[in-house]
């Protein structure tokens, strides 16, 4: 396993529409392995190829509940519901905030490392993730809702109301 380099926004690799996985080989387990290592060592909860530089459809989203990292590959939101709005980042754009209105509750079909297809939902920060994650395999960033990013003071802010 290695480390892959996270791009940055104005790189051309994050405004591109990626294209499907169809070889499930050991370079993508590669691939996934690398992005997993990658997104734990950055702390983060969501990784998608395109921000190490690879334009296919595949990302890694953290579950919120179990702390498990779920490899999704072609995957496709398939039912949403619900709304919530709230402070996202992103790997691709460093310290930076912004409020985002996503689902509350969203249903993801995709397949796993070696093809097979499955189903997963998400609530709450698990259901954002999702969201910001797929919309980065689209050539979209959580910047493309926003007006302006947070103050270091309103994200101060929201960061002490979560925790309570
Ligand atoms: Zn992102």
């Amino acid at each position: 396993m290695a480390l892959r380099k996270i791009v940055e926004m104005g790189e051309d690799c994050l405004t591109k529409v990626c294209r499907p996985v169809t070889d499930f080989n050991q370079r993508l387990h590669t691939l996934l392995d690398d992005m997993t290592e990658t997104l734990a060592e950055a702390n983060g909860a969501g990784l998608a190829a395109p921000q190490v530089g690879i334009l296919r459809r595949l990302c890694i989203v953290m579950d919120m509940e179990s702390e498990e990292y779920i490899e999704l590959v072609n995957p496709e939101i398939i039912a949403q519901s619900g709304e919530q709005t709230g402070m996202e980042g992103c790997l691709s754009v460093p310290g930076k905030w912004g409020l985002v209105t996503r689902p509350s509750y969203v249903r993801v079909r995709a397949q796993d490392r070696d093809g097979q297809w499955f189903e997963v939902e998400g609530e709450g920060l698990t259901a954002r993730c999702f969201c910001h994650e797929l919309e980065h395999l689209d050539g979209r960033l959580y910047t493309d809702h926003i007006d302006r990013f947070l103050t270091e003071e309103e994200v101060e802010e929201l960061m002490n109301q979560e925790d309570d």
